[in-house]
Parts: structure tokens; C-alpha cells; sequence
């Protein structure tokens, strides 16, 4: 429902652009913005445009970052031999929660997904293949092991199918977080134990 006032119905449909958000949640956000006033939504636009500035993919894992390299890929107390492929930077903050990892990331930005059109090229796979490639000429911390810490359902076993296959001849312990992981559920919504204990009782593809 469109209420013939442009600069209201061009934020309300910029609203439900966000995923999760709908037309009347969009709304009811629109209108909470207006009532809130100008400071508002002046603090909203400089908290936009600060994201869109500062924040931007990590050029090793894909994760997000305001540094060079993101705080996870230059510490020095991380396992580089240990890198944990996950779908989105935000499983990298859940599984960070669980704390019982202690290696790198590699966030694919997605998985591969037939049916919503996307390919193993619209993914940082090639990034990842490259980075155990590099990582091999490096005698002191190649990567040894690759953990697949991606969502139990039929995309996430699309891509951990694919990643093994392409990744096996590459001589590297290839595992998948397994147990704790009910089918169909989505790591992001799992609690920090069971997902600490999957991390534990990953499985060798
Ligand atoms: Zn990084």
C-alpha cells in the first residue's frame, strides 16, 4: 500500500529491500523512524555510510573488516594449518562464540544453490583453491586441514560435496562438523554447545 507520499514510499520500499523485511514491517519501521526525528535518523545515515567506508571483505577469508587483514587472519595465536570453510561472516562470529576453534576461516559468501542460480563461480571458492595452493609453498604453516562448517541442509551438502571432490587431490585433511547438527537447521540458530561439540566431532570426507 503505497500512502502518495514519495519520500515515505521510497524509504519504505529501500526497507523492504532488507531480507526478513516485509511490507508492514517496513512500514512500521519507516514510521518509527519519522516519529524518532531528525538526530535519528542523522545518526542512521552516518552509521550507513561509516559501514559502506570503513567495513569491507577481508582479502584472506571473506569475512568483514575495517583492517588490512581482519583480526582473526593476522593473530598470531591462530592455528594457520586449520582453515574452516563457512557460508556467511556472520557463522564465523557464532562459531568465534563457541570458542573451540582455533585455526583460520574462509567464508564462501553463499553455497551453491541450483535452483536460486548460484554457481560455484559466484562463490570464493577459486579464492579458497588459491589459498591452499599459496599456503603450500609455505614450509612453516601450510594448510593441513580444511574443516566444512556449512549449513545440514541440501545446498550445504551441494557445496561440501563439490569442495571435496575439487579438494582431494590437494593432499589436505578434508572434515565436516557433523554431530549436533540436526538436518535442515542452520548453524546460525544453534546454540554455542552443540555447536562447540560439532566443531569437536567433525567427521573426514
Ligand atoms: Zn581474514
Amino acid at each position: 500500500m503505497a500512502f502518495s507520499i514519495p519520500a515515505l514510499d521510497t524509504l519504505i520500499h529501500e526497507l523492504t529491500g532488507l531480507p526478513g523485511i516485509g511490507e508492514k514491517t517496513a512500514q512500521r519501521l519507516a514510521f518509527f523512524i519519522l516519529k524518532s526525528g531528525k538526530d535519528y535518523s542523522e545518526r542512521l545515515r552516518m552509521a550507513l555510510d561509516a559501514v559502506q567506508l570503513q567495513v569491507h571483505y577481508c582479502p584472506q577469508c571473506f569475512a568483514f573488516t575495517d583492517q588490512e587483514l581482519c583480526r582473526i587472519c593476522s593473530s598470531v595465536d591462530r592455528n594457520k594449518t586449520q582453515v574452516c570453510v563457512v557460508e556467511e561472516a556472520s557463522d564465523v562470529i557464532r562459531i568465534e562464540a563457541a570458542g573451540t576453534f582455533k585455526g583460520l576461516y574462509h567464508v564462501l559468501q553463499g553455497t551453491i544453490s541450483p535452483l536460486d542460480g548460484v554457481a560455484p563461480s559466484d562463490l570464493r571458492i577459486h579464492e579458497l583453491v588459491e589459498r591452499i595452493h599459496d599456503s603450500q609453498l609455505d614450509p612453516v604453516n601450510p594448510i593441513r586441514e580444511v574443516i566444512l562448517a556449512l549449513d545440514a541442509d541440501l545446498e550445504g551438502d551441494t557445496t561440501s560435496l563439490y569442495l571435496a571432490r575439487l579438494l582431494h587431490p590437494k593432499n589436505i585433511k578434508l572434515t565436516r562438523i557433523a554431530h549436533g547438527v540436526p538436518f535442515g537447521s542452520d548453524i546460525d540458530y544453534i546454540d554455542q554447545r552443540t555447536l562447540g561439540r560439532a566443531m569437536e566431532n567433525r567427521v573426514e570426507l
